[in-house]
């Protein structure tokens, strides 16, 4: 049978379940206002925290290192392409973290891929991968779950930010490598996970914590060291630290930090970090910039913190079903699939855009509208969002 002929019925029983998923085409900066497909709109769904994707000095740097550098990296970082800006990009990062060292990947998911596969996985052994275990929270980022089943260790999920689940998985264990993964900002609710807690059970099992703070990074902590500034967790409680450059950062890339074990095992085993190409080191010298402006600019995340309260305040006015976040990620749960569109279509009428989360980003009869805030959002502009989420509902 001709491939068409096979694929279509499933597009078609996808669009019936109302979970055909389609691109916007942004046509202009990543931004409070964007203009999309030709219209205006008053954006709360990027991961832009601190509006830093389109700062005049994030961009004028890449510009800047463009012109030193030229454009690609032409080539993997073991063979040519690891430049100086990435190197003086990973110390700051390091020394950001308070690790001894970090190590740029080209993504969050690349990152998580590698890290695991090289720790549990079949990067660090085809045989002694079966002796390993990953314990993972139920709502962690598809890309630690892709990475976990990659492995080939054994694969436990706990249920989420429960930690007699999860040390009832522990107890039972008698995995030789025991790895504790979770989100230290989980990407769909906006709550953080208990990470003091979770150092203290991988402590008492003899496992080792990793935590990816994808959303945490720029916006929690009092310098925006994220979930591990925010529970004051040193290299020995939280050994394997994961974070990305597209969200807070405004750039492009992650990184892993913690030992220099960690970081050369790394180096020598992780699969999607040896054989792809490396970043353009544009990118790495805006993100310098960007690193910079997120430790230095504390009034960022204190605009940040009043925008979500100003929203919190006025959404639980209005009775909206707000879950439990502190966080940027202000999630409105809604329930069933198709209602979510519709709301979220209404708001678009409206000149405003948020996030549709359904299945299976998130389960069954839990799907939500996800907002997101910016510390560039004005008060105007919340009060807008409340005004037509009121007069949508
Ligand atoms: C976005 C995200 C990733 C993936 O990062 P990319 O750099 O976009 O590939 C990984 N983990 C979490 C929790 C995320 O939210």
């Amino acid at each position: 049978m001709n491939i068409d002929s096979i694929l279509t019925p499933a597009l078609s029983a996808r669009r019936h379940e109302q979970l055909y998923r389609q691109r916007k085409t942004l046509q202009s900066p990543q931004a409070t206002e964007v203009r999309v497909d030709g219209k205006n709109f008053l954006s709360f769904s990027s991961n832009d925290y601190l509006g830093l994707a389109n700062h005049p000095d994030v961009v004028a740097a890449l510009q800047d290192a463009a012109a030193q550098y030229g454009v690609g990296s032409g080539a993997s970082h073991l063979v040519c392409g690891h430049s100086v800006e990435h190197h003086a990009l990973e110390a700051e990062l390091a020394a950001f973290c308070g690790r001894e060292r970090a190590l740029l990947f080209s993504s969050g998911y690349m990152a998580n891929l590698g890290a695991i596969n090289a720790l549990v996985g079949q990067g660090f052994s085809r045989q002694a991968s079966a002796d390993c275990a990953i314990f993972a929270d139920k709502l962690n980022h598809a890309s630690l779950i892709d990475a976990g089943l990659l492995s080939g260790a054994r694969f436990q999920r706990f249920l989420h930010n429960d930690m007699s689940s999860l040390e009832s998985h522990l107890q039972k264990s008698k995995a030789s490598r025991k790895l504790i993964v979770v989100d230290g900002v989980f990407s769909m609710d906006g709550d953080i996970a208990p990470l003091d807690q979770l150092s203290a059970l991988a402590d008492q099992y003899n496992a080792w914590l990793m935590v990816d703070d994808a959303h945490g990074f720029g916006c929690l902590g009092d310098m925006g060291g994220g979930s591990a500034e925010h529970f004051g967790l040193s290299q020995n409680d939280l050994p394997i630290l994961m974070g990305t450059l597209g969200k807070a950062f405004g750039t492009a890339g992650a990184f892993v930090a913690g030992s220099e074990a960690l970081i050369e095992t790394l180096i020598q085993f992780s699969r999607s970090y040896i054989y792809t190409t490396a970043l353009p080191p544009a990118i790495a010298a805006a993100t310098r910039v960007s690193l910079a402006l997120l430790k230095n600019e504390r009034g960022l995340r204190q605009r940040l913190r009043q925008n979500v309260q100003q929203f919190r305040l006025g959404a639980q006015a209005l009775g909206l079903n707000l879950m439990d976040s502190m966080t940027p990620i202000q999630p409105v749960l809604i329930g069933d699939e198709k209602q979510t569109m519709q709301l979220a279509e209404k708001l678009e009428l409206r000149g405003i855009l948020v996030g549709a989360i359904r299945p299976p980003t998130v389960a069954t009869g839990s799907s939500r509208l996800r907002i997101t805030f910016s510390a560039e959002h004005t008060s105007v502009q919340i009060t807008q969002l409340l005004d037509a989420l009121a007069q949508s509902l």
